[in-house]
């Protein structure tokens, strides 16, 4: 008969909880929203470069303006392309000549027309292009800064073209009702900002919620009091590890590791001197595996060691050479700790349940034989 020792969980109070890690950033994304903006940038400069062959640099503002543009475009299309930018510095960069540009323009109407030379048409080009600037504020600001600046561009905006636009002083160009159209874009911005709002505010929802999630999911897989996977962890871990060395044909072993008469460590020196003993075992045993094993907190004072790739003399080798380690070990008030290892590699058509089942056994004989040892399980029974 094969049984599995399934020692339950005991409650530990005062355990620590994990360390919480912010949501995890999405490099993939990162990438799509560079390239976008490198699209938009070669499009903006192709139409700098375009407007300024056009004009042929009669207009003062705009003989300035469109080659500066295009040469600020093309050094930083080159930054973000080579990646020396941050995507918030990147996202910066693009509202600020956008703001200052469009909003100058504005400025420079008011202040001195000759200058910028405008008509109707030209001045409703650039207010539309201003309403530019209210995404870009969110993308950059986050929500509640985004909201404010957007609101102090808006109010820059209303400032610039409303007197004027109520006074019915918009040239009228292409454009039959330019003075109303200034207004009814007025109105149109404030509904763009707010539901601008409005989205960030939900995106910025989801995005914590994703994160609660995240979090969650590695609480639900975590021993809180060593920090690493839990038995749920490993039972997944286990049978995905045992599918991938059945695929390439690979060998893999199993290692249960038992803390030699920690009972008594407890019952001389309480239960917080048996945490501390448990955590400082687990570090050890962490720094002892390799990259690709897994190994988590089985239940109690038993930790689980998953070995991919690794045969029978390979573990039992692992074992050993964790054992001769933890017996160098000291943890400070509790003294030397050893722990019994059952080591079994898994067979052809067997199941996790069956290498699990033996490596308890080796473990049962490990104990039996005095403990601090090493014993590894050969033969496999049928279940
Ligand atoms: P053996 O060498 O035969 O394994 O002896 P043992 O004393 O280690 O084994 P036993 O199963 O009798 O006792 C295990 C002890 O581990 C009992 C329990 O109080 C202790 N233990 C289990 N989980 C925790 C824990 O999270 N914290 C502490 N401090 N003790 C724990
Ligand atoms: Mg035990
Ligand atoms: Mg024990």
């Amino acid at each position: 008969m094969w049984s599995i020792r399934t020692e339950p969980s005991r409650s530990r109070r005062g355990a620590p909880t994990p360390s919480q890690s912010p949501p995890g950033h999405d490099q993939g994304s990162d990438t799509t929203k560079r390239r976008a903006y490198v699209v938009v940038l070669a499009l903006l400069t192709v139409l700098m470069v375009y407007l300024r062959v056009r004009d042929g640099g009669l207009v003062p503002y705009w003989s300035f303006v469109h080659p500066a543009l295009a040469f600020y475009n093309v050094v930083l299309l080159v930054l973000i392309w080579r990646r020396k930018l941050s995507l918030h510095t990147t996202e910066a960069l693009v509202l600020a000549p956008l703001v200052v540009v469009l909003f100058g323009f504005l400025a420079v109407w008011r202040v001195a027309p000759g200058l910028v030379d405008a008509d109707g048409a030209d001045l409703i080009l650039v207010m539309l292009w201003a309403g530019v600037a209210f995404p870009l504020c969110f993308l950059v600001f986050g929500t509640r800064r985004g909201l404010l600046t957007a609101l102090g561009i808006y109010l820059t905006f209303l400032l610039l073209v409303a007197p004027p636009a109520v006074r019915g002083e918009i040239p009228a160009g292409s454009h039959d009702a330019p003075t109303d159209f200034t207004l009814s874009l007025s109105v149109f911005f404030a509904v763009m900002i707010t539901l601008l709002w409005a989205l960030a505010s939900r995106l910025e929802q989801i995005a914590v919620a994703r994160g609660q999630m995240k979090l969650l999911a590695a609480q639900a897989t975590t021993d809180q009091l060593t920090g690493l996977p839990n038995r749920r962890h490993l039972d997944d871990g286990l049978d995905r590890l045992i599918a991938l060395a059945r695929r390439h044909d690979q060998q893999l072993s199993a290692v249960l590791i038992d803390l030699d008469h920690f009972k008594r460590i407890n019952d001389r020196l309480g239960h917080a001197a048996g945490d501390r003993a448990l955590r400082a075992f687990a570090h050890h045993l962490t720094a002892s595996v390799r990259t690709g094993d897994l190994l988590g907190r089985w239940g109690g004072e038993e930790f689980l060691l998953v070995a991919p790739n690794t045969g029978h003399d390979a573990a039992l080798e692992l074992a050993e050479r964790c054992r001769a380690r933890l017996a160098q070990m000291h943890v400070n008030d509790v003294g030397p700790i050893t722990a019994s290892f059952g080591v079994a590699t898994l067979a052809s058509d067997e199941d996790a349940r069956s290498l699990l089942s033996r490596t308890d056994t080796a473990l049962y004989t490990a104990k039996r034989e005095g403990r601090d040892r090493v014993v590894g399980h050969t033969t496999v029974r049928e279940a």
